[in-house]
């Protein structure tokens, strides 16, 4: 009996050993994907390209809900003003205007016969809500430039990009160089709605023209720092997919009258119930394969003990994901979630309501579908008093495909990101949970990146769409250097 003992325990001690070493070997042979590189400065930033940011930002482009003439007066603007502040670009690339608003450039490369590449940024911005607007400290549409910064809306999101943009491609042909393949740049005008006047018709328009992009950059996640546990470099995030969004309605019909008799569950009662379960029971999270990726690309970048995790998530995958859902910007990376955002029942106070209807904005992952969130919630709400459907007309997208991180396009992404941004930069592949115009690229596509290219406090990041918008100026040098060196060291490939 006690011979048996002794047997078990060197069987167990024997078992522990190897997962032991299997871990550690793991960890000590993952290598850092990171390419080596020197740091470029690819061109001067022209002192005028502040003033001309400030400028773009002091025309109003609020995206245009009906597209009635007031609304593109703005853009029709923009256009002009750009037309006269890049008059090389204007002279030497072709430009045309895509539906109502959007702008598509076409800059013809040396090697007419290589796949060409897209870069894409967006003309619109969100609009200022009356009530933030006495906490802005320069009103939202100054383009004030103060204390290093030039602020305003669409100071991040994302004139930052168009200009540029425009502004690397124009002190590039002040050099006279020229891209080794041909680049089109792709500004939607109604980005922030969907983009299905904008970016759909350009995508449409390059379908049409038998374009197959080798790659397309949109903006999308940035660099930040300290959000890596274990990580004290500057992270710079990769979008290679982004989550899909549907909205679901809920309805409940019951009885109407007198509330002086209600029954025991009214019509917002179930409701509220239907509810109550979409909350407390939220799908189930996994690594999805863009999150999967990320760890993995972090692993070789980690403190010893946090690379023993990172390199095994085939042991430690329900360890890490339990820590992920602890807060809310890390539990939408690894879940579908499901957001009440909209809740209408009753008109008197002493009338029962005969119908009760709520509306939840799904923000789907990769790897589910539509169908599969259908099915989770008949499933969570389990009630047949309760009426699912879609929602009628509205914004849908399913999750976009995930783009391959072993393309020469995304390391040429990683290698630029590092040129401009330093050596001490880590570039890993992410998931954007929001959306950007680039869905309508993966049609003409197959590798779709989501990245602009600066770096941004936690803090600044709130700024987006909210008060005090603004980008500091050592940060737009940088994004035009970063553009400028991206088209010029692109390499054709056919
Ligand atoms: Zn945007």
């Amino acid at each position: 009996m006690k011979k048996r003992l002794v047997q078990t325990i060197i069987v167990l001690a024997a078992l522990a050993v190897i997962l032991a070493s299997i871990l550690v070997v793991r960890a000590i042979t993952t290598e850092s994907l990171q390419p080596e590189v020197t740091s470029v400065d690819p061109l001067g930033v022209d002192d005028g390209a502040v003033q001309r940011l400030s400028e773009a930002i002091q025309i109003p482009t609020i995206s245009p809900a009906d597209y009635s003439p007031e609304e593109l007066a703005p853009f029709e603007e923009l256009h002009a003003f750009l037309e006269a502040s890049y008059p090389r670009v204007h002279a030497e690339l072709q430009r045309e205007v895509v539906g109502p608003c959007s702008l598509l450039y076409t800059w013809p490369g040396k090697d007419e016969e290589a796949r060409p590449a897209v870069l894409m940024s967006h003309l619109d911005v969100v609009p200022v809500s009356q009530q933030e607007l006495p906490d802005w400290t320069h009103p939202p549409f100054s383009g004030a430039v103060a204390d290093g910064f030039i602020w305003g809306r669409g100071a991040l999101d994302v004139k930052v990009g168009v200009l540029g943009i425009l502004e690397a491609a124009e002190a590039l042909l002040e050099k006279g160089d020229a891209p080794q393949h041909t680049f089109y740049f792709a500004f939607g005008c109604d980005e922030e709605i969907g983009g299905s006047r904008g970016a759909k018709k350009v995508a449409e328009l390059l379908q049409e023209r038998d374009i197959n992009p080798v790659y397309v950059l949109d903006e999308g996640l940035v660099i930040t720092e300290g959000i890596m546990p274990g990580v004290d470099r500057p992270v710079a995030l990769i979008g290679v997919a982004e989550k899909g969004f549907w909205t679901l309605t809920l309805t409940v019909r019951a009885e109407g009258g007198h509330s002086s008799m209600p029954p025991s569950k009214t019509a917002i009662g179930i409701l509220a119930g239907a509810i109550h379960r979409v909350e407390s029971s939220p799908m189930k999270p996994y690594l999805n394969e863009p999150a999967r990726q990320m760890f993995e690309s972090l692993a070789a970048e980690m403190p010893f003990g946090m690379r023993v995790v990172f390199a095994n998530l085939w042991l430690f995958e329900p360890l890490l994901i339990a820590q992920l859902v602890g807060a809310p910007q890390t539990n939408a990376s690894v879940r579908t979630t499901a957001a009440p955002t909209i809740f209408n029942a009753g008109t008197r106070e002493n009338v029962l309501p005969q119908t009760a209807q709520a509306r939840i904005n799904f923000r789907v992952a990769p790897g589910q579908t539509i169908e599969d969130v259908e099915d989770y919630l008949r499933a969570v709400i389990d009630d047949d008093r309760v009426e699912i459907s879609r929602s009628a007309g509205g914004f849908t997208s399913d999750p976009s495909p995930t783009s391959s991180i072993e393309t020469a396009a995304f390391e040429h992404v990683r290698r630029t990101t590092r040129e401009i941004f330093g050596e001490e930069t880590i570039v890993i592949p992410g998931l954007m949970v929001g959306g950007t115009d680039s869905r309508w690229f993966t049609e003409i596509a197959d590798d779709v990146y989501r990245f602009l290219p600066t770096q941004l406090s936690a803090e600044d990041t709130k700024r987006i769409h909210g008060v005090d918008e603004r980008v500091s100026v050592e940060n737009y040098h940088k994004i035009i250097r970063y553009y400028a060196r991206l088209i010029i060291s692109s390499e054709p490939q056919k």
